[in-house]
């Protein structure tokens, strides 16, 4: 089955709020094997509605609209469906019960203009909205299915989840089931041409790499009959593509490099120490997301200046003058620093040039040292990153994440 997600509301088109509701529904309907082949946006306009919807009818099966379902004169989607498929709107005892009890609850006054929320297309099936006013509903002529669905985020969600879902999951005889890999320290062309004649001979299941900062993430998905296993469609080329990523393939159950970490560290209890320069302190703050990080993130420093490297950390001043505050040298001693002077196993030290000012020919913007100190040794590792200072800031502290998995 094809899909398509008609979002309703002029503040989209006007750039006020980005189409959030469409992300969250096209992640899901895979589950429910359902292909999303079309989103689009429409304003609050019964013309301009009407038209998007034949046109979205005439090119897929189902069509899901979030959006104008509310009590005000710019919510017209109930009306306007209604009316292609030539259906009036009748009074839903029931939703007209659960909006006078939700003001109850509240405790506000209902206005005359909530009652029209209850009104809905005969013969459709009703939603019911357990977190705001307005009810959702089911159309279908034929083999064409209309889900509409309020705007509001923490109405939707809750609505799509609990009602449609279910809903196709019944209708549905196949369903797509999805893995995540994640890869780092391979770029996303590389990492496609390694696998290019997996990718070009894919059926199913069906490969597609995306990269985000330094990241790449592969999905494996593979469509299977209901109740079907997808294991023995999966596993082979998970298999595949795990041998040949190598050691950059770093999860198979889309985990995020932090959190890998993170979780890694906690289970071995290993404690770990930073001492970030151009990052500012960008890794112990990711660390720091974690509950219950305490237990093995010690502590950490933003030593910017030269004199903070020689007070804090007790970097060499020979070191600095001799090879300056990005090298290799000074990264190691950033995190033998930390880590003896706040007695961990691992120190952790980022070093380097997140510009945009500041580059030479020899030491050019991007140029970044990260120092891993611990009881087996210190390694260094350079760095020459491309991008803005956000960016390089960002993959900075990606790569130390890495280098602590390893
Ligand atoms: P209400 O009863 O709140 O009027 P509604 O179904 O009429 O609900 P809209 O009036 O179209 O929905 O939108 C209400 C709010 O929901 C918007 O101001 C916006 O904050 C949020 N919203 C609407 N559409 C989207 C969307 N596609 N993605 C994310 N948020 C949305
Ligand atoms: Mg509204």
């Amino acid at each position: 089955m094809k899909a398509e997600i008609l979002a309703v509301g002029t503040e989209l088109l006007m750039g006020q709020i980005s189409n959030t509701n469409a992300q969250y529904i096209s992640s899901k309907l895979p589950d429910v094997g359902i292909g999303v082949y079309y989103h689009s946006v429409v304003g609050d306009n019964p013309n301009r509605l009407k038209e998007s919807l034949k046109t979205a009818l005439e090119r897929c099966d189902v069509v899901i609209t979030t959006g104008g379902l509310g009590p005000t004169q710019d919510d017209l989607t109930k009306e306007t469906i209604a009316g292609v498929f030539g259906k009036r709107l009748v009074l839903h005892e029931e939703s007209l019960t659960s909006i006078k009890n939700f003001f109850n609850k509240i405790g506000r006054q209902m206005t005359q203009n909530n009652e029209k929320q209850a009104y809905m297309p005969e013969d459709s099936i009703i939603l019911k909205n357990n977190n705001g006013t307005a009810p959702g509903c089911i159309i279908g002529q034929g083999s064409k299915v209309v889900v509409m669905l309020p705007g509001p985020p923490s109405e939707m969600k809750p609505m799509f989840d609990d009602y449609v879902m279910p809903y196709f999951k019944n209708k549905s005889e196949f369903l797509i089931e999805s893995k995540f890999l994640r890869v780092f320290g391979i770029g996303e062309s590389a990492m496609e041409t390694l696998i290019i004649d997996l990718i070009d001979g894919q059926t199913n299941p069906t490969i597609a790499t995306y990269a985000k900062e330094g990241e790449v993430t592969l999905r494996v998905s593979a469509k299977v009959k209901v109740g079907e296993d997808s294991e023995k469609i999966l596993k082979p080329v998970i298999d595949e593509i795990k041998k040949r990523a190598g050691d950059c393939l770093y999860s198979d159950r889309n985990q995020n490099l932090d959190s890998l970490v993170a979780n890694l560290l906690l289970e071995k209890n290993i404690t770990i120490a930073t001492a970030e320069s151009c990052t500012g302190g960008l890794v112990a703050e990711t660390l720091t997301n974690f509950p219950g990080i305490s237990k093995v993130f010690i502590g950490g420093v933003v030593t910017y200046a030269n004199e903070a490297k020689e007070e804090i950390l007790g970097v060499n001043k020979q070191t600095l003058e001799k090879f300056g505050a990005v090298s290799r040298e000074t990264a190691a001693e950033m995190a033998e620093g930390v880590r003896k002077r706040l007695n961990t196993n691992i120190g952790i030290s980022i070093t380097g040039i997140a510009g945009p000012d500041g580059g030479t020919a020899e030491k050019p913007v991007g140029l970044v040292y990260i120092g891993l100190s611990s009881e087996s040794g210190t390694i260094t590792k350079e760095l020459r990153l491309s991008g803005n200072r956000n960016r390089i800031r960002t993959v900075t502290a990606l790569h130390a994440f890495d280098m602590i998995r390893r």
